[in-house]
């Protein structure tokens, strides 16, 4: 690993600064799922092994800058109250009183927690001043947010620049998204089979490009794979589609063909005449005039299900049909029980995905689910990610 490690820091009566996601979705004041909290606790139990003095920093949502009730970290620091059996100070403000006047609140069995990073405008502006601020009193620095690794924000990066090599570290979720991804990234087993769903292509084609080298399948469903339909000159129908995805598609299919990947489209499809019918059809290949293709077909799924069965690693990102409706779920959820059944070393990132695995209750069956969907992309493109950049050895 070439990024300072938690276990060897040493915390010994320091006092800590530790950068968490816990973007975590609410309902009104009602966290509605925890996973990222859960994930954050083996760093703060390791941390309170060897010191009391610590502060965590996050953000929540986009607040733009400005103070957003709807967007404050404070009924999560009751639940990190209640999960770690100490009590959370909650500080609103720490502009105005930086971090080291606070100090003296923390004490045994008291830790800090600062209100929404991004209620300054600071935060995402990787700002020297305001990571001068953050680090008054400080000794040591622990980066532990994952899904904001790819983020050049002060917290994440200007932060740890002030920190000199041996007083910073990465957190142990930080370690093991990077393990992961590295056996994605660097040592893919044969066959490796990528599954790619969702709307964007944008957003995976890097990905796609830097894998097409070690991967040996690309199975495409969700709304991505007319984009890709289209261009082979198939009838979509009213399928979503990205119009101004031509020179993308068309450079991932000469890719494809060049190193002999096996590009997999949909033969068939769940089908509906609105997104909000509830009658479905299935169509072959074509999708009818008139009609939305909103999910992979049964052909399609056994199709998909014979790869992955015989796939020694895979990656999926991006579900297979519009799931947040019960009726175009089947093929995400069939692909995900594939998957968690295939013996395969499998890594799951972003929200969608991860969403309709917890749906199945299969997340113990996977080798890793990832808490950042863009970091995990960027991270599998190949990019330097600016907050494990600032920690590297
Ligand atoms: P992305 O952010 O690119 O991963 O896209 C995820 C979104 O794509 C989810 O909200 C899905 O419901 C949606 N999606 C997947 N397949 C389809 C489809 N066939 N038609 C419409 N939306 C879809």
């Amino acid at each position: 690993m070439k990024y300072q490690l938690l276990e060897n820091l040493d915390l010994t009566d320091k006092t800590v600064f530790l950068r968490l996601d816990l973007n975590v979705p609410l309902k009104g004041t009602k966290i509605t799922d925890e996973t990222r909290i859960l994930r954050a606790l083996p760093t703060i139990q390791h941390i309170l092994k060897y010191t009391n003095k610590l502060v965590i920093g996050s953000h929540l949502g986009r607040p733009k800058g400005k103070v957003n009730p709807k967007f404050s970290l404070e009924p999560i620091g009751l639940r990190l109250s209640d999960l770690l059996k100490v009590e959370v100070a909650f500080v609103k403000e720490y502009k105005e009183a930086p971090i080291d006047q606070l100090l003296h609140q923390l004490g045994k069995n008291r830790i800090i927690l600062l209100e929404n990073l991004r209620f300054y405008p600071d935060e995402t502006e990787n700002q020297s001043d305001f990571a001068k601020l953050l680090s008054k009193g400080v000794d040591c620095y622990v980066d532990d947010a994952f899904g904001c690794m790819h983020r050049a924000h002060t917290s994440v990066s200007a932060l740890a620049d002030v920190f000199p090599k041996d007083r910073k570290a990465i957190g142990k979720l930080v370690q093991e998204e990077v393990e992961a991804l590295d056996k994605i990234r660097l040592q893919s087993k044969a066959p490796f089979t990528l599954v790619l769903g969702g709307a964007k292509i944008a957003d995976k084609i890097g990905v796609l490009l830097n894998l097409i080298d070690s991967c040996n399948n690309i199975l495409i469903g969700g709304a991505m794979a007319y984009t890709f339909m289209k261009e082979l000159g198939y009838g979509i129908g009213q399928s979503k589609y990205e119009s101004d995805a031509s020179r993308i598609v068309n450079s991932i299919l000469d890719n494809a063909k060049a190193r002999k990947v096996q590009i997999m489209l949909p033969e068939d499809h769940v089908c509906a005449k609105s997104l909000e019918a509830t009658e479905t059809f299935v169509s072959e290949k074509t999708v009818p005039e008139g009609a939305f293709g909103l999910d992979i077909g049964p052909k399609t799924v056994e199709a998909y299900k014979n790869v992955i069965s015989k796939s020694k690693t895979i990656f999926w990102n991006g579900p297979l049909g519009f799931f947040e409706r019960e009726e175009f779920r089947n093929g995400t959820f069939e692909i995900a029980k594939a998957i968690a059944s295939s013996g395969a070393f499998s890594v799951v990132g972003g929200g969608d995905s991860v969403a309709a695995i917890n749906m199945t209750g299969l997340s113990e069956k996977f080798a890793h689910i990832s808490t950042g969907g863009g970091a995990s992309l960027e991270y599998l493109e190949g990019k330097s990610l600016p907050g494990l950049k600032a920690l590297e050895l």
